[in-house]
């Protein structure tokens, strides 16, 4: 019996069970949904979805659509994505805003650049967007210290 690889957000199920339907269009009913799902097209340089669930007030939205598709996809070529950690979740209130923290293990570049971020998401006519992001703290700065390369 081979194997199925485990989907890049993290789920036991397979790609094909778990994100892949979000990427073909389906709405993620939760917060989490859209935030683990977009990890995933990150990881499969589906940037169509990224750039789909992208609130029109994200700062990291561009005018330039063309642009900021290559520039994904460029982000998506040249970074491993090795894991998405979630930290707390405080789903929809009443503003229609919901948070994720989250911890991502990246490397780029043979470095490590992964990130804690704190997301807001808001439901907008039924589809969760992803509004904006606040990096607490990144994974290198944390493993300075305990560094592989010390003498
Ligand atoms: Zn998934």
């Amino acid at each position: 019996m081979s194997k199925v690889s485990n989907c890049p957000c993290g789920a036991s199920n397979s790609y094909k069970l778990c994100c892949q339907k979000y990427h073909n269009g389906q709405k993620p009913k939760t917060a989490l949904l859209l935030m683990k799902s977009r990890y995933c097209a990150f990881a499969r340089g589906e940037v169509d979805y990224i750039v789909k669930t992208t609130h029109p007030k994200n700062p990291a939205l561009q005018n330039d659509v063309s642009k900021w598709r290559r520039e994904l996809q460029e982000f998506s070529k040249n970074t491993q994505f090795r894991g998405l950690k979630i930290l707390e979740v405080k789903e929809a209130e009443l503003n229609g805003k919901a948070t994720v923290t989250f911890c991502v293990d990246l490397i780029q570049h043979g470095h490590q650049a992964g990130f804690t971020e704190k997301s807001t998401f808001e439901k907008v006519n039924g589809r969760w967007l992803y509004l904006d992001g606040v990096i607490q703290s990144s994974v290198e700065a944390e493993l300075q210290g305990e560094s592989d390369f010390s003498l």
